[in-house]
């Protein structure tokens, strides 16, 4: 049994909220989680991207992800960070990385018996890295170099696979990863993939598309009071089930 730790769109930053978005009150909603996965003993911990919130300079940025890196840390030793669109606002992705101490944006590795893969869609239709601004949101892709990646790193696992990205790969519309029937075809494809775990829309949202189970995480930033967090500990058996523990407003699953 694996234990994985998970959070996403917590947009940390310091700073007055703006809508349904209480940027400060992350730092007790992420207190708050850590106190709960405490006895959870996870083999590790993953952030679904928007880590941080955009700030109006570098400097500014840097701080707010110090601030937020630290007690995320304190957590668990072995995390994975998958890039948002927030985290690659104004810095770079290595900015982000080197924050974060991570070497790459996507990539994957084997625990037991399970095999996670970490995708990176901050791309433009070009191929240009999101970083400094130089993008706009709706537009995000995984570009043909990490398709290729994708497709020969799933065919070369035998392994039960799930995947970690931050736009969505199950639909279609503004929060979707553009060419997501290009990856979906991949996955597919490749006949090993159990779940698809993504943020970005803020909300609890499940399909199912071909046998793999996409799930959509409920923000940690959204709303007020840690009644208004969210965030879930997974329970993996690879010869039973895929159990979704859901925290505050974070939905619960359990696959087989
Ligand atoms: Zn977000």
């Amino acid at each position: 049994m694996l234990r994985v730790g998970m959070m996403t769109d917590m947009h940390y930053a310091d700073k007055n909220p703006a809508g349904t978005r209480y940027y400060r009150e992350t730092l007790a909603k992420l207190a708050d989680a850590s106190e709960n996965l405490a006895d959870a003993k996870l083999d590790f911990l993953v952030e679904l991207g928007d880590f941080i919130d955009a700030a109006d300079s570098v400097e500014t940025e840097r701080r707010y992800l110090k601030t937020i890196a630290k007690p995320f840390a304190e957590i668990c030793d072995d995390r994975h960070y998958v890039l948002g669109n927030h985290c690659v606002d104004t810095l770079t992705k290595a900015e982000f990385l080197g924050g974060v101490g991570q070497e790459k944006s996507y990539y994957s590795s084997d625990r037991g018996e399970m095999h996670f893969v970490v995708l990176d869609a901050c791309f433009k239709s070009d191929g240009t890295p999101y970083g400094r601004k130089n993008f706009v949101w709706t537009d995000a892709n995984i570009p043909p170099e990490e398709l290729e990646w994708l497709k020969s790193d799933l065919q070369g696992t035998k392994k039960k696979t799930i995947i970690f990205a931050h736009q969505r790969l199950d639909n279609e519309g503004n929060h979707a990863v553009k060419n997501s029937p290009a990856v979906r075809k991949i996955l597919q494809e490749a006949g090993n993939v159990w779940a698809v775990f993504q943020g970005h829309s803020h909300a609890n949202d499940y399909r199912e598309v071909a046998g793999i189970h996409y799930c959509t995480m409920r923000a940690m930033v959204e709303k007020s009071g840690l009644a208004n967090s969210g965030f879930a500990l997974l329970e993996i058996d690879p010869h039973g089930t895929l159990k979704i523990n859901g925290f505050r407003d974070q939905a619960d699953y359990q696959w087989s």
